[in-house]
């Protein structure tokens, strides 16, 4: 029989973070690959969840997801952002961000018409395009002095008349970038312009250091009735396997992907629903905790590898930090990030699985640090003696000079 696969979905095959996170297991390497904490969320989440089991919240939630998770959503989102939203009408819950992304392009792009993403982009946002049948135009983010952004005459240059929605994800995986408010006011122009639709990936809103702030793009002008932003408690309270996440936006936009996600998983996680609420209006001391260990795993991590002569990227938030495999003498983060989990006993992400097109981040890799210290320091260490092993043999075998 040939393959089964429906054509639009050729070249997806497994992804990147089930690869690694197997190779991680196959050879007992430290896995900084795929993105989740080794440690649980606050003890008070895990608490709720019981209670919430023993308390019978066991059977199906309602489909926008339970009252008191979205009126903590809307409160937070009001005191955080002062971007107001009506819990009735204006929040759904979904199984984790990646339905929400999935359902809200479903619902909004038409087959055929363009959804524009910054490039690189989180895998899954290719496949959600796939399946609306819609097509992905992509703008590049370059280094510049080491932060990663864009060109702002290339993103005028990707709009088409088939143009129907930009998907803005910051802070931004896997580069670590904040986009700034000049940033956004860029993004926002031309949403407004075009009148784009946007679509906020702001899973990691919590997650950024040293004093950068995360601001909203539905908190800019003009995008509050066209902006659908997305979040996540996986990310903002270690919970990735409860798959909870949250859509707010204007409600009729809200209503149209709640049409599709109610196709798709219809409602779920009924139990940590309550538990997000329970916890989501005491935040604050978590948060400040979780940015302060993230932060500082971030430096231990960075400081040991530039030291040992690895080039790294700026990271003003997520919890990934990106480094250039030509540093240690690699054209290729594939085989780099082979031979790391080999030889170093470590496990990166190649992040040419983030980019349309491999060849343009070829020579980047990932690493997670949403890890315990002794992880941490134990990967830099190993990280460090494999740079430094590299070295020695690059100058071992490097020709001799001729005399003139
Ligand atoms: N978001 C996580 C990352 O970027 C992985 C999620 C997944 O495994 N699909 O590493």
């Amino acid at each position: 029989m040939s393959d089964p696969l429906v054509p639009r979905f050729a070249g997806f095959g497994s992804t990147i973070f089930t690869e690694m996170t197997l190779l991680a297991h196959r050879t007992g390497a430290l896995n900084l690959g795929q993105g989740f904490p080794d440690t649980d969320g606050p003890p008070e989440l895990l608490a709720a969840a019981a209670d919430a089991v023993r308390a019978g919240h066991n059977q199906y939630p309602p489909l926008p997801g339970v009252p008191a998770l979205h009126t903590a959503i809307a409160e937070q989102r009001s005191a955080d952002y002062g971007t107001p939203y009506d819990p009735d009408t204006e929040i759904l819950v979904t199984a984790g961000a990646t339905e929400a992304i999935a359902a809200a392009i479903a619902a909004l792009v038409p087959p055929g018409d363009e959804v524009v993403v910054f490039e690189p982009f989180y895998d899954s946002y290719g496949a959600a395009i796939a399946l609306a049948d819609a097509h992905r135009r992509t703008v590049r983010l370059r280094p510049v002095h080491d932060r990663f952004t864009f060109d702002p005459d290339e993103l005028a240059a990707a709009i088409t008349p088939r143009t129907r929605a930009i998907l803005v994800n910051t802070p931004h995986n896997p580069t670590g970038t904040v986009f700034t408010a000049d940033e956004l006011a860029q993004i926002a122009a031309i949403c407004v312009r075009h009148n784009l639709i946007a679509i906020a990936d702001e899973v990691y809103e919590h997650l950024v250091f040293d004093g950068v702030r995360h601001v909203p793009l539905a908190s800019l002008p003009g995008m509050a009735d066209r902006t659908l932003t997305i979040s996540s408690a996986g990310k903002t309270f270690n919970a990735t396997g409860w798959k909870v996440g949250w859509v707010c936006g204007p409600s009729r936009m809200i209503a149209a992907v709640r049409t599709v996600k109610q196709y798709l998983t219809f409602a779920g996680g009924t139990p940590f629903q309550h538990a997000v609420a329970a916890v989501l209006p005491d935040r604050h001391a978590w948060l400040d905790d979780l940015r302060a260990r993230l932060c500082l795993a971030r430096d231990t991590l960075r400081d040991a590898l530039s030291a040992a002569g690895w080039h790294c990227f700026s990271c003003q938030g997520t919890y990934f930090l990106q480094a250039d495999a030509r540093s240690v003498g690699y054209r290729d983060g594939t085989g780099l990030c082979q031979d790391l989990a080999v030889q170093a006993g470590v496990v990166a992400i190649p992040s040419a699985a983030f980019y349309a097109d491999p060849e343009a981040g070829r020579e980047l890799v990932r690493f997670a640090f949403c890890k315990t210290p002794a992880v941490i320091s134990t990967a830099a260490s190993r990280l460090a003696a494999f740079a430094a092993d590299r070295q020695e043999g690059a100058s071992r075998w490097r020709p001799a000079r001729r005399s003139a």
